[in-house]
């Protein structure tokens, strides 16, 4: 406990010094309901309501064009071409393969990066047909995150065409390799030299609102013996025994559901020994996947994991391999969840009538880059979905048009 609020003394210290104009806890929403009946937003809204069928064919469209991580080009080159018809005032598909386009302030604004992720998990799937049915459409990728790319798109051509004028600089991007370790963002934020004000990130279900970033952790884990024969097996060291027994005493490490800011989970996924009935295996291994809103509970349950698998080994005679890492920091900015932008968005929410609104640090997206970059970041979702990650993914359609409701209000608050 001490230890945690010496790091969160240390956090604000580092926060206020360094970025001396937020106070987060003080900051008032930008959204109120007269925004709507704008002239501006209203024709943004007429805008997308007229272009429905033209909006689900190019959703359709793109969801059709493979994108697994690290096989972009295709969808990327369609984004940078969508960029420039639209009107951006640079558009570039940058070295590690981000389509971007910056729409330009007019003066003093901030920088925002408002981001879609390209990419999809099915590595080896070519071929990939959407269908329709009722209101929903089914294709591995058709939400995750293709809908976000759709909703970049269209924001942007609706607010073109309403003749919106930005005083903030907005960089949209469609990026790659979101799903192997927000790789693309990460590669832009290390390269610029420019300073951003905020990340929006787009992906996930409609009504969540994620400001933190939850921390990854966990990996594989090996146990190695010599085998034998089931007849000559007495007393050789099995390391399906010691997957076994670890994988029992893992389950009993003590993890924080509360309090909020120290959350932890872990899940042992998969694991697999031997090869055949009659003999004892030679090689064990199991996963684990370890997540945490707190750096130092993760670390502290990653290193109970390498003491138990370490014990084990050593009362089992079997060898150990462990590869043990934090893929992604858990961090959060201190007072974000209560920032004018997370209180804006939670607004316009509502006023969508968004049933389920979450508001959590729990985020797992390129949002995450921001933040540990100490840049003011939030997640924001894309439509309802269900079966992500699965080839029979489907997502709602109407809950497109809400999440583009969503952004172009937000645009339109932020300026
Ligand atoms: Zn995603």
């Amino acid at each position: 406990m001490k230890k945690y609020f010496r790091l969160s003394l240390v956090c604000l210290l580092f926060f206020f010094v360094h970025i001396p104009n937020f106070g987060f806890s003080d900051e008032e929403s930008l959204f109120t309901p007269k925004i709507v009946d704008s002239r501006l937003v209203k024709k943004m809204f007429s805008y997308i309501e007229k272009n429905r069928e033209k909006i689900i064919k190019e959703w359709i469209y793109l969801t059709e064009i493979p994108a697994p991580s690290g096989h972009e080009e295709k969808r990327a080159n369609y984004m940078k071409e969508q960029f420039e018809t639209a009107g951006l005032d640079e558009v570039f598909i940058d070295s590690a393969g981000n389509a971007i386009g910056i729409w330009k302030g007019s003066g003093q604004g901030k920088k925002i990066i408002i981001s879609a992720h390209m990419d999809t998990v099915f590595q080896g799937v070519w071929k990939i047909k959407v269908k329709r049915e009722g209101n929903r459409l089914k294709a591995p990728g058709i939400g995750d995150d293709t809908a976000s790319l759709i909703n970049c798109l269209w924001s942007i051509r609706a607010l073109k065409q309403a003749g919106f004028k930005p005083k903030n600089t907005y960089y949209f991007m469609g990026t790659v390799e979101e799903e192997t370790g927000f790789l693309g963002m990460q590669a832009f934020l290390n390269a610029t030299k420019e300073k951003f004000d905020m990340v929006i990130a787009l992906d996930g279900d409609l009504g969540k609102v994620h400001y933190g970033a939850l921390g990854f952790g966990g990996g594989t884990i090996v146990f190695r013996g010599p085998g034998a024969h089931t007849m000559q097996s007495r007393g050789v060291p099995n390391p399906n025994l010691a997957a076994a027994k670890a994988i029992e005493k893992i389950y009993e490490i003590e993890l924080p559901s509360e309090p909020v800011e120290k959350w932890t989970i872990l899940n042992i996924g998969m694991i697999g020994g031997g090869k055949v009935r009659n003999a004892v295996s030679q090689e064990s291994h199991f996963t684990v996947d370890l997540r945490s809103i707190d750096q130092g509970e993760l670390e502290k349950a990653q290193e109970k994991i390498r003491k138990i698998c370490q014990e084990i080994a050593f009362e089992e005679g079997v060898e150990l391999e462990m590869q043990l890492n934090s893929h992604s920091k858990a961090y959060q900015i201190p007072g974000s969840g209560k920032s004018f932008l997370v209180k804006t968005v939670v607004d316009i929410l509502r006023f969508l009538e968004i049933k389920d609104i979450e508001v959590d640090p729990l985020g797992s997206t390129e949002a995450n880059v921001g933040i540990e970059k100490g840049i003011l970041s939030v997640n924001l979702g894309r439509t309802y979905g269900w079966y992500k990650h699965s080839l029979r993914e489907e997502a709602d359609i109407e809950g497109l048009f809400l999440a583009m409701k969503q952004i172009l209000l937000l645009i339109y608050c932020l300026q």
